[in-house]
């Protein structure tokens, strides 16, 4: 699939929520059925499904409920594509400011700070130690300004981590919950409150299915019977008269299976003045190299790995607008200067001691990864 053959893209869908709840004051490039007034928006963002995964749960007969939502008009379906590095913080960074990561500054999972604290997990379980912020507005200070009440539901192990803090600098309405049962009730809930909004929730566990197990594995099919069981649930249990309720389902990213492991380690053992870990993605090691060290990491790498890996500059990969139209100048040092990538189905091993058990990961450029789902089903 081409880049531009999907019509909408990640940034658009938030603006696209705004836009239906404050009577078209807010813009976007994404089309939508939810109209401008709408009582409320229930933006669901399920980690790790692809729009591929969709497509044949749907064809499998694995989703019976989206599938008559579908077929009686209640609901739509298309694809539209995500950002790239293909990851969870630099796609929800771009879903929840509503731009893409060359102006939000969220490039990749581990990135450059300052010259006292020279990285950042994002995903790390640290409550954002380094006062990491995203260089754009995040949906909750944008609700208040238009006055759009906004909820987020999430698991309560993640409420506390830095990429919440992240993202949610400035929510006081975050609902946790401790097991995964729990959230239908609480987006039962969310779907017939009588204030209008919008309700931000999040499910990571299918993302964690498909690293272990893999797409189209049978805990996968497990997980979409039950994704569907709770859809069809929200669509019978919301009671609520008056203005539309829409749920919309999207993604960050999808999954592509992995072949091969690349250790990452093998290069640093000949070039001690790598990194431990590069910034980047698993797919792709950001690295601040003078023109002399580029040039003996691109003929080491060539002869460990051959074509698994690509080294090219950060330049290069800005230049492509990949990483939206423009790409801030504080923004062009987070990955380094140098981008050492890994071909499709490859994915860099960092630690010798620990090599990582992945049937399926993502962070690259393939359909699969960068293709997802924007459902639109209206509750009512
Ligand atoms: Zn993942």
């Amino acid at each position: 699939m081409s880049w531009d053959s999907c019509a909408g893209a990640l940034p658009d869908v938030v603006p696209a929520a705004l836009r239906a709840l404050t009577e078209g004051r807010v813009s976007s490039a994404l089309s939508t059925r939810a109209e401008p007034g709408t009582h409320r928006i229930l933006l669901w963002l399920i980690d790790g499904l692809g729009y591929d995964q969709v497509e044949n749960a749907l064809d499998f007969g694995l989703m019976p409920h989206t599938a008559s939502l579908l077929a009686s008009g209640c609901a739509a379906l298309r694809p539209i594509r995500t950002v790239f590095p293909s990851v969870t913080p630099v796609a929800l960074a771009s879903l929840l400011t509503g731009s893409w990561p060359g102006r939000h500054g969220l490039v990749g999972r581990y990135v450059y700070h300052s010259p006292e604290i020279p990285w950042v997990d994002t995903l790390g379980r640290r409550a954002n130690p380094a006062g990491f912020q995203l260089l754009e507005p995040t949906l909750d200070r944008e609700t208040q300004r238009w006055h759009v009440p906004y909820q987020v539901i999430m698991e309560e192990g993640l409420r506390d981590g830095a990429l919440t803090r992240i993202l949610h600098p400035l929510t006081d309405r975050i609902a946790t919950y401790v097991s995964p049962l729990a959230l239908e009730p609480r987006l039962i809930e969310a779907a017939n409150d009588t204030q209008s909004g919008l309700v931000y929730a999040y499910w990571p566990h299918l993302d964690a299915v498909n690293h272990v197990r893999g797409p189209f594995s049978r805990d996968w099919s497990d997980e979409i019977t039950m994704l569907d069981r709770v859809i069809g649930s929200l669509a019978a249990k919301s009671t609520l008269g008056g203005a539309p309720v829409w749920l919309w389902v999207v993604a960050d990213h999808g999954h592509q299976r992995v072949q091969t492991f690349l250790p990452y380690w093998q290069l640093r053992r000949q070039m001690p003045e790598l990194p431990v870990i590069p910034w980047g993605t698993d797919r792709m090691a950001g690295l601040a190299l003078d023109g002399a060290a580029a040039q003996k990491l691109s003929r080491l790498a060539a002869q460990l790995f051959g074509d698994q890996v690509v080294l090219r500059p950060a330049e290069q990969l800005f230049a492509t607008g990949e990483m939206g139209p423009e790409v801030r100048p504080e923004v062009r040092g987070r990955l380094g200067n140098w981008l050492l990538e890994t071909v499709d189905g490859v994915v860099w091993a960092w630690d010798p001691d620990r090599q990582p058990q992945r049937a399926a990961n993502h962070g690259g450029r393939s359909a699969e990864e960068m293709t997802i789902p924007f459902l639109e089903i209206r509750l009512r």
